[in-house]
Order: structure tokens, then C-alpha cells, then sequence
């Protein structure tokens, strides 16, 4: 399917392309997601890309309200917290990530179990070269919205 390494940054370069890419054990079956070069389960190297699809139920999530630079730079804060979760998704995996479409401010009224979906949102990061200069890049950020 995929001439990739079983990589982190092959799992960021296919999320650019807006799709969840995990690696399936070709012996026992196992997903990994984000990939790993050697199955988490019976530690073979067997293993190769799935495509994984992006549904699932909210299993656990925080409000955060003191986040990253990233978030901050997105405009969240301690006002405008955002939700960052982990989803179990239907194929078996959990994956934690933001979590969208939700009263932020009101995170009690959100009910555990709650279907939810991968969400690919175009955006731009900013890339700094080794000589230090800036630059706005195009960038697909993940998050979950309710299905
Ligand atoms: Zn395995």
C-alpha cells in the first residue's frame, strides 16, 4: 500500500494528506497507531500499513486550560480552554487527540461514549530553517468532532 517507513513522521506526512495511517501485524493482527516498525504485541517486525478509519467513542478527555504555544497561538486560553482527549476507535486502537464541537467551557455536560469522527482541517505551521528564518508552511491538523 505504502513504501514509507513505519515512522512517526510518515504517520504526520499522511495525516497531511488527510488520512489516519496506522500498521497492522501481518502474524497476530495487531494495530498500532500512531505506526511502529515493530508490532507492540508480539515485538515481529511483520507488519505493514492500514488505513485506519477515523471513528470511534470518546473514551476519556481533559479541559486543557494552560496548553501548548501551538493552542495558544490558535487562540485558546485560559478562557477559551480546548478539550484533548482519547478516542477508542471502532478498529480496536485508541488515539488521543483534540477533540472539537463541544461547549468547552461547560466539559461536564459531555457524556463519555459520545461517537466521534476524524476531523482533517487545513491550516499552516510556522517553519523556522537552520538559519533561523520563519515561514508559514501548509499544514492538516487532526482533531475529532462528534459524528
Ligand atoms: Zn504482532
Amino acid at each position: 500500500m505504502s513504501e514509507k517507513p513505519f515512522t512517526v513522521q510518515s504517520y504526520i506526512d499522511f495525516i497531511n494528506e488527510k488520512k489516519l495511517m496506522g500498521t497492522k501485524c501481518k502474524d497476530c493482527g495487531n494495530i498500532d497507531l500512531p505506526p511502529k516498525s515493530i508490532c507492540s504485541k508480539c515485538f515481529k517486525d511483520n507488519v505493514e500499513w492500514i488505513e485506519v478509519e477515523g471513528k470511534g467513542k470518546l473514551a476519556t478527555f481533559s479541559a486543557i486550560h494552560v496548553g501548548t504555544t501551538l493552542m495558544n497561538n490558535k487562540g485558546y486560553s485560559m478562557k477559551k480552554p480546548y478539550l484533548f482527549g482519547t478516542i477508542d476507535l471502532d478498529c480496536g486502537v485508541s488515539i488521543s487527540s483534540h477533540i472539537k464541537g463541544f461547549d468547552e467551557l461547560n466539559p461536564e455536560k459531555i457524556k463519555f461514549g459520545t461517537r466521534l469522527k476524524a476531523n482533517f482541517e487545513d491550516g499552516t505551521e510556522t517553519f523556522v530553517d537552520r538559519k533561523g528564518n520563519a515561514s508559514e508552511r501548509p499544514k492538516v491538523f487532526l482533531s475529532f468532532v462528534p459524528e
